[in-house]
């Protein structure tokens, strides 16, 4: 057997109450296995009333979400859309299921998310080019807001509708309002690793009633009033099966709480950690409550004399799961050739935050004995890269 204390420690995994089991118990007492059913109802009444908007949509998958959103809003074929670089390949991949164009914005240095100067530069140079994006996909990075504030100022500016990829930001405020509820239509996820789940699903949110009546309609097989099928558009099979709903609503009751337990966590790795040299965590944006999905920081080799993938091997050995920082789309072999705007002319932030970027593992359900085995060994790669250093170069203290 393995001793408990060399059990492998993961990134992210699934962490549940127990309590799911009495949505999914209910489900099954009453046949409503499928379709759709009360649970599917309730979990996006209850969503929808937590983020206070006016309505959701809960589906099979956040990338689902993400479709239906663009699907929504027309784009297709010769149209561009804007989207954050920075961020997992979900965010544009349903660009390409429309045959549009994703054009990468780069991240802004503090928040990691989408630079507005960035932005603002894309806008300008489209405007000239007399090609507006159809729409704009802002993500919010491991709990982490975007500026909204001047993000929404752009894109109204233009009259560019804004969809929110709050996938991994569930649970965060900015400026005392829900992540997920500043564009016209937002998206959350509930895969595995994020901050609640129901094993896989996905919610649509909005204030635009029509847009998600729409969106219901289209996730349905968009199939007309008749009871012969009659399909007039082209729709999807994307609704949630109401047993994963079921698991959902017992996730959401302790939501509250699984943000507490990762903001503690990432407390616990500022407080242990953040005295090493080089290092930088992912600062809170002003007027912001994130849900510290995942710690993040960043490593400046050239102060601490250690590489993102020396210590990411040294958590490897030790079974420990961390990873590196998403890799922006813009360098993915997927999106070869697709435009990208930088920060600053010359300075590639996301890719920056890529190379020197690193997540700890951040479960609600980590313990206090795992979370001491991620800083013992992080810790023990500084104190012998120091040693070596002092070793290598002895005359160095001296200089
Ligand atoms: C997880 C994630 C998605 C996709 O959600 P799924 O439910 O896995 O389809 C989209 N965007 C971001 C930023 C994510 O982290």
């Amino acid at each position: 057997m393995i001793p408990l204390s060399k059990s492998m420690i993961y990134l992210s995994p699934p962490h549940m109450t127990g309590e799911e089991q009495q949505y999914v118990n209910e489900a099954f007492a009453s046949n409503w296995i499928a379709p759709l059913g009360p649970n599917v109802d309730a979990f996006e009444q209850e969503i929808a009333e937590l983020v206070e908007v006016s309505g959701a949509l809960a589906v099979s998958s956040g990338t689902a979400a993400i479709h239906l959103a663009l699907a929504l809003l027309d784009i297709k074929k010769g149209d561009t859309v804007f989207c954050s670089t920075l961020t997992f390949v979900a965010s544009a991949n349903p660009i390409l299921y429309q045959g549009a164009e994703p054009v990468f914005i780069d991240s802004d240095p503090e928040s990691w998310n989408m630079s507005p100067k960035a932005l603002t530069k894309a806008f300008q140079e489209a405007a000239i080019e007399g090609k507006l994006p159809k729409a704009v996909m802002v993500v919010n990075l491991y709990g982490q807001s975007a500026r909204m504030n001047e993000i929404l100022l752009i894109c109204n500016q233009y009259g560019v509708p804004l969809i929110e990829d709050a996938a991994e930001s569930l649970g965060t405020t900015y400026h005392g309002k829900a992540s997920g509820t500043f564009g016209n239509l937002g998206i959350y996820s509930f895969n595995g690793n994020k901050i609640i789940t129901t094993s896989g699903g996905g919610m649509l949110v909005s204030n635009d009633e029509a847009a998600l009546e729409r969106a219901r309609f289209l996730a349905s097989q968009a199939r007309d009033q008749a009871a012969h099928y009659q399909h007039s558009v082209m729709g999807y099979n994307y609704r949630l099966s109401n047993l994963l709903a079921g698991v959902g609503r017992g996730q959401l009751r302790v939501l509250g709480d699984r943000v507490a337990a990762r903001r503690e966590i990432f407390d616990v790795y500022y407080n242990n950690l953040s005295d090493l040299p080089g290092i930088n965590f992912m600062r809170e944006l002003e007027n912001t409550s994130m849900n510290r999905w995942l710690t993040t920081f960043t490593i400046d080799e050239k102060v601490s004399g250690v590489a993102t993938e020396q210590l990411l091997a040294a958590f490897y050995r030790e079974g420990i799961e961390a990873r590196p920082v998403w890799k922006p789309l813009h360098l993915q072999p997927l999106f070869s050739g697709a435009r990208f705007y930088a920060h600053e002319k010359n300075r590639d932030v996301a890719d920056k935050l890529f190379r020197t970027g690193i997540c700890l593992p951040s479960g609600s359900s980590l313990n206090e004995e795992e979370q001491q085995r991620v800083i013992h060994c992080m810790r023990k790669v500084f104190e012998q890269s120091i040693r070596n250093r002092i070793y290598l170069f002895p005359g160095k203290q001296e200089v």
